[in-house]
């Protein structure tokens, strides 16, 4: 678990590890798939929820296959897979927004 330190000027409740590494994901998949990305204009709002519930699903399917294997999650599985949530559903926001991504 990472230990939030906090500040008199921070108030914020994410820390920047977990903020930091949404921003990676989201980076890397837009490098990857380029227009193709969630930042792409191809996609229409039923799209990117479908991408969204993929990444979802695959958190759900960790959690399934521990119960069924009866052990418990891969909690690196599940960071990993709940960050690509959390970047698919800020990269629609950004979209949303009109942010473009400057990746130099
Ligand atoms: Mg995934």
């Amino acid at each position: 678990m990472v230990e939030k330190v906090k500040t008199m000027n921070d108030d914020r409740l994410l820390s920047e590890l977990t903020l930091g590494a949404i921003n990676e994901e989201a980076t890397r998949a837009h490098i990857v798939h380029g227009d193709n990305s969630m930042m792409g204009f191809k996609y229409s709002a039923s799209d990117r929820l479908s991408i969204l519930m993929e990444e979802v699903g695959e958190v759900a399917r960790e959690i399934n296959d521990a119960r069924l294997g009866r052990r418990p999650a891969d909690k690196d599985k599940l960071v990993i897979e709940l960050i690509q949530v959390a970047a698919m559903a800020a990269t629609w926001v950004e979209f949303l927004d009109g942010v473009i991504p400057n990746l130099g």
